[in-house]
């Protein structure tokens, strides 16, 4: 085939010229075995007279090119892989080795569009070699952006605690050894510093934990390969792809009783968030270590994750014991990605490395190009430009200034990088968001500026509507539907905490069908973090007295939430299904207070997949007041939790039956609603939806009473989804 191919206007555009049969068999080839890497939207041709082309070749992109999409970054692939560890090759055992088909994208790009220059890669320049392969069409390495090798490309340099380098002939060597006899170490990844160690080692993991000041939330794990993975876990044969597909996530997979790991690396939980190698110089540590290691973020407590030499040096200092740097830059901050699979589809818990900023395809159109900002907690924001959105690695939470800081900049770079100045400004309806206050600044700075004749619009968008429209994007619905959008809290349009609601409508409007009956939440946010407030606040509305509970909390505590919920004193009302839960921990006697944000509810999940179904707690729905909605009332349920705690029921059997007592509430406030209402399609969204056991339960049950169901497989159903949710209520309303 003879021709040319170039970037024109945000696709690529394709001219050949050659014999009738082989140009459809070109056609076939795109469109059957695309690159890689390659994601084809939409492919359209026609037929143009023969300009007798005598070559191939790639023209440079005009100026104009329009939209580029960048990639996310990708493990390093098999025929890198050769030539890492094959003796004979130029690149063996170089750390940083790449090609067209691996290596990193998002996490080292500063500029578009997409060229060495505009990378962190623009101070290495190419030696003749590399320069060669890079220019050669018909090379794995053409036009290889991070392409390096030895000569000419980024090295490893080692130091101690102190920051003082440690002179090395094979940096990583050392650093394995040190590993090896149950040090802590930090290593520069790809998107950020790790923080290592022997995961079968428990004086090294109590270690880990003890100067990361991390008390019970689990540290995920790298292993060697799948083998080693399936040594210590249950690995089913989709759970195997998604381990090693080129996004290379962590993936939370059900641990062997027998598995080798220090119980200190998931206390009490029969899950591991396990991943495989993702770089050069991840095989090559596990070819000088081999045994399982901890490799949990690079941070102190809630931080953000380290990424810059200096920065990680100053804050990881108290706790490795050794560091593994490189000289290549980190622009782009950038988390990996959690994920688990669940009955032949993935359940995203944290969207981010190697899934970032692959566009999501919207359903409809953007009339205009919108911002979406996102949530507080586990914030990510979105692009939407056409029918594509892009939404963001993992920005974690912006209450923590750094947080914030990346985000502001991580605004900005992706606004360059997809060449899209929003016209709409989304975000929640919660005024005290950074994200919220962040859209209002922008909108106050540049509101006047006329921007192609129009202004810059703010968007205030509900918390439970985006969740909702986040799931119906994904599914590409755009008719009515009813939205079961249960997290811990939002901010709801009458100013309560919402949290367990029940949305009927579309991405254009909402009308609130159904809700959990309000309780008073003792002490706001407080009572987030000490279950046993809610278990009070609930118990008092029902009634119930809980002398078991009670005898645990400290008197004067107790007196003094005691009093508030009484008198209404700092106790908002609150719907939450997210507190509901905490309440039944803390009543079962699971957990009186966590240690990270939905602790007591994860271990309520834990206890009652370990048993059988038998029968559920009694729910109440009610008509009542002035309201349209369907008050869903959980004081029969709270009574009935009180008397099986009181008669020395496990707390395994309450946790179950508290699942199915929701699910079949799920099913019997929906038929209500399609009574009402004629609907029959549900999504589930919002941070309970983690849960697997209740997703599973409500869509089976839900399907057995006639819905179809739809729940989240590209974006988390929590807060880490709300972007792409707002964006699709922001276009929805302009179009
Ligand atoms: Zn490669
Ligand atoms: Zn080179
Ligand atoms: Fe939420």
């Amino acid at each position: 085939m003879r021709g040319f191919v170039r970037n024109r206007s945000g696709s690529v555009w394709i001219e050949v010229e050659g014999e009738g049969r082989s140009l459809d068999h070109f056609l076939h080839a795109i469109e059957r075995h695309p690159p890689p890497l390659a994601q084809i939207d939409r492919l359209s041709w026609n037929v143009l007279p023969a300009c007798g082309d005598r070559q191939f070749h790639i023209e440079v992109s005009e100026a104009d090119a329009g939209p580029i999409f960048i990639g996310p970054d990708v493990a390093t692939c098999d025929a890198c892989l050769g030539e890492l560890f094959d003796p004979s090759n130029r690149r063996y055992r170089y750390p940083f080795l790449n090609c067209t088909h691996c290596g990193p994208r998002l996490t080292i790009i500063c500029g578009a569009p997409y060229d060495r220059p505009r990378t962190t890669m623009a101070g290495f320049a190419l030696c003749p070699a590399c320069q060669a392969e890079y220019d050669d069409p018909r090379d794995r390495r053409f036009h290889a952006q991070p392409t390096a090798c030895a000569a000419c490309g980024p090295s490893l340099e080692l130091r101690d605690s102190a920051g003082a380098a440690i002179a090395a002939a094979d940096p990583l060597a050392v650093f394995a050894k040190a590993l090896g006899e149950g040090k802590i170490g930090a290593l520069k990844g790809l998107g950020g510093f790790h923080l290592a160690c022997l995961a079968d080692d428990s004086g090294a993991v109590a270690e880990l934990r003890k100067r990361k000041h991390r008390d019970e939330k689990p540290f995920a794990i790298m292993v060697r390969d799948l083998a080693a993975a399936e040594r210590l876990c249950v690995v089913d044969g989709d759970e195997k792809s998604l381990l090693q597909s080129r996004r290379r996530p962590i993936v939370l997979l059900r641990r062997r009783a027998s598995a080798a790991i220090a119980e200190g690396v998931a206390p009490g939980n029969p899950y591991l968030g396990v991943m495989l190698p993702y770089t050069p110089l991840h095989h090559l540590l596990f070819e000088a270590c081999p045994r399982p290691l901890v490799m949990t973020s690079g941070n102190r407590s809630d931080e953000p994750i380290a990424f810059e030499n200096e920065d990680a040096l100053q804050r990881l200092g108290g706790i490795a014991d050794l560091f593994l740097l490189h000289n290549r830059p980190i622009h782009v901050r950038c988390d990996d990605s959690v994920t688990r699979q669940l009955d032949g589809a993935e359940l995203p818990l944290r969207r981010s490395r190697g899934y970032a900023p692959q566009p999501i395809a919207l359903p409809f159109e953007c009339p205009r190009p919108i911002l979406a900002v996102g949530g507080q907690l586990k914030a990510t924001f979105a692009l939407g430009r056409g029918r594509h959105a892009l939404v963001s690695h993992h920005l974690g939470d912006l209450d923590q200034y750094e947080a914030y800081r990346a985000f502001e900049r991580d605004v900005t770079l992706y606004e360059k990088l997809f060449q899209t100045e929003p016209a709409v400004v989304a975000h929640d309806l919660h005024p005290d968001y950074a994200s919220t206050r962040y859209a209002e600044r922008r909108v106050a700075e540049h509101g006047d500026v006329i921007l192609r004749g129009m202004r810059i619009a703010r968007l205030p968008v509900q918390h439970h509507h985006a969740h909702m429209a986040s799931a119906m994007v994904e599914h590409g619905l755009m008719d009515p539907v009813i939205g079961v959008v249960f997290d811990g809290a939002g901010f709801g349009s009458d100013g309560a905490i919402w949290g367990g609601e029940f949305l009927t409508g579309d991405c254009r409007n909402f009308t609130r069908a159904a809700h959990l009956r309000y309780v008073g939440q003792p002490g706001g946010d407080q009572a987030a973090r000490e279950p046993w407030r809610m278990a009070l606040a609930h118990a008092r509305a029902a009634g119930a007295a809980v002398p078991t509970l009670e005898a645990r909390i400290d008197p004067a505590a107790w007196r003094v939430v005691a009093q508030i919920v009484d008198r209404r004193l700092r106790t908002p009302p609150t719907s939450s299904m997210g507190r509901l839960f905490d309440a039944v921990a803390a009543l079962a006697g699971v957990r009186d207070r966590v240690t990270y944000e939905g602790q007591a509810a994860i271990e309520l999940e834990w206890l009652a997949e370990g048993v059988p179904p038998d029968e559920e707690y009694p729910f109440e729905i009610l008509q009542e007041g002035s309201s349209d909605a369907l008050q869903i009332d959980a004081r029969p349920l709270i009574a009935a939790v009180v008397k099986d705690a009181g008669a020395s029921v496990t707390a395994a059997r309450i946790a179950r039956r508290f699942h199915d007592a929701i699910a079949k509430m799920i099913v019997a406030v929906c038929e209500r609603i399609r009574n009402q209402m004629g609907l029959h399609q549900v999504v589930l969204s919002g941070g309970v939806f983690h849960n697997v056991l209740l997703t599973r339960e409500t869509k089976a049950g839900l399907e057995t009473a006639g819905f179809r169901v739809y729940r989240h497989r590209l974006v988390p159903p929590g807060d880490g989804g709300l972007s792409l949710g707002q964006l699709a209520v922001a276009a929805a309303g302009l179009s």
